[in-house]
């Protein structure tokens, strides 16, 4: 195997010490994959230790506390609980019913630890899709090695510590690193590799992947749409929408990303979007100092978004709500667009950030046309009473998942499988998805009694009249 060498850490050498340590972690009991879990839930409940965190990532992209708690903390907690309480169900061989042509087998399932895995995260949630991860492999009884991003420096270096405490490094290490440590950790032939991140990165992951035909999860993002028809519940709806906006200030993979109203209903939208934003960040003309509004994470991404504004109001968009950047404090106030038009690079790539493209529609069809004219998204927003109006645009669009009269909740429900679908991902996770994620479903035929002798040569004529 080639020396790759980053940082002093040979990772071939941390790739191998994991290797020969897979099946011993694959043959772990519940019990002791339990008391893994129980690690990180009591690194978790440490309160000193969770300020560490808020303080990195405050200094990371000045994100609020409550945030931290909320969106990252609490989340992560809550996929420990829940992988807790129910491992010892999924462990179970699954039984499977027998057809009559199989008659004296039975057949189940076995779910086996797939063996090193490879988790590789983004800066927008960085722990909370780090751990959440993490979580999966470890009850499915997986060894992994971690590589979360470059961008949120301080978050990163506080959960290699975290990780070296917690972990031996035959069980999980976390590797600090930009592109080049992923590129050289892609060179690996790892049993699964689970990326979060862009569509872009993700068909490199994909590509490097297929050489070692290593199974992948790829979570990846685009433009989640936000319908709403005529019939919604407007001033509700405008309400949470801007707090899904504007959570991580519009950094997130399920935020929503343009909206498309009916026609008649588009000013009472933008209105009502308005008012939603005052209730959220009262004096919203210092936003600029509201601790509750975080920043975007780099220079880049801020002229990226500025480069997407200007595009668009020179093409003819209006700003029906914004407010003064600063590059220096890569401060991006909400900001909404109307008089759309699809040509404008803002309808082309994920804006992420607080800019939200209003466009309208006059039937269902031609926002279901709108919708079908960009790749699939990661989530798909319906906002209305109409159930008919509901089922349509269910029917008739293809997204990860969807949320009806709501934002951002996709995330919420362990039962529910999370992730995209093409373009915006490929396999999915989150309680028993992220377990079977991360395992072979090995399916197991044994025989009871009897023979299939009728299938064995010589083939009489019976047989041959099957
Ligand atoms: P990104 O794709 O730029 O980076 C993600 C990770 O890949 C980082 O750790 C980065 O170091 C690594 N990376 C960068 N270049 C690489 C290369 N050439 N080869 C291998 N690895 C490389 O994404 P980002 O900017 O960190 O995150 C934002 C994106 O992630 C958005 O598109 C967002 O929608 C998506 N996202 C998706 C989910 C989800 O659950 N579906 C969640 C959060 C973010």
């Amino acid at each position: 195997m080639q020396t790759i060498t980053t940082n002093a850490i040979d990772l071939a050498t941390l790739f191998k010490k994991q290797q020969d340590f897979a099946p011993q972690m694959a043959n772990t009991s519940a019990s002791q994959r339990i008391e893994r879990l129980n690690r990180l839930i009591r690194f978790m409940d440490d309160e000193g230790e969770m300020q560490g965190l808020k303080d990195a990532m405050y200094q990371d992209f000045r994100k609020a506390e409550v945030e931290v708690m909320l969106s990252e903390i609490a989340v992560v907690k809550s996929h420990a609980l829940h992988a807790r309480r129910e491992l010892s169900r999924w462990m179970r061989p699954h039984k499977v019913t027998t057809p009559i042509t199989l008659i004296g087998t039975t057949s189940y399932i076995h779910y086996e630890a797939k063996g090193v895995s490879l988790i590789i995260s983004p800066w927008n949630y960085p722990f909370n899709l780090t751990f959440s991860p993490l979580v999966y492999a470890l009850a499915a009884g997986n060894t992994a090695i971690i590589k979360p991003s470059e961008l949120t420096p301080h978050t990163s270096a506080f959960m290699a510590k975290a990780i070296k405490a917690l972990f031996p490094s035959e069980e999980v290490a976390l590797i600090e690193g930009d592109a080049s440590v992923s590129t050289a950790l892609l060179e690996l032939p790892f049993d699964h590799i689970f990326f979060t991140g862009s569509p872009q990165i993700g068909k490199i992951v994909m590509a490097a992947a297929a050489k070692h035909l290593a199974s992948v999860t790829l979570e990846l993002g685009g433009k989640s749409p936000a319908i709403i028809d005529a019939s919604a519940a407007i001033d509700k709806l405008a309400y949470h929408l801007a707090w899904g906006k504007c959570l991580n200030n519009g950094q997130t993979c399920i935020a929503p990303d343009y909206v498309l109203v009916e026609a008649s209903k588009r000013d009472e939208f933008v209105e009502a979007f308005r008012n939603g934003i005052e209730r959220l960040y009262p004096n919203s003309a210092k936003l600029v100092d509201n601790p509750d509004y975080c920043r975007i994470i780099n220079p880049r991404h801020y002229q990226r978004l500025r480069r997407l504004y200007e595009d668009a109001l020179s093409k003819g968009a209006q700003e029906s709500m914004g407010g003064t950047w600063n590059e220096a404090e890569r401060f991006v106030p909400p900001t909404v667009l109307v008089n759309m038009s699809e040509d404008m690079l803002i309808m082309e790539e994920e804006i992420f950030g607080p800019i939200l493209p209003v466009l309208t529609y006059s039937s269902p069809a031609e926002a279901v046309a709108i919708i079908q004219r960009r790749p699939k998204p990661l989530t798909l927003y319906i906002g209305a009473k109409d159930q008919r109006f509901i089922q349509y645009m269910l029917d008739n669009t293809s997204a990860g998942g969807a949320v009806i009269n709501d934002y951002m909740l996709g995330f919420g429900n362990p039962n529910l499988p999370f992730g995209g679908v093409n373009n915006s991902g490929i396999g999915k996770y989150m309680g028993f998805h992220g377990f079977v994620a991360f395992s072979n479903e090995k399916a197991i035929v044994r025989r009871n009694f009897g023979t299939l002798s009728m299938l064995f040569p010589p083939y009489t004529q019976r047989v041959k009249s099957i």
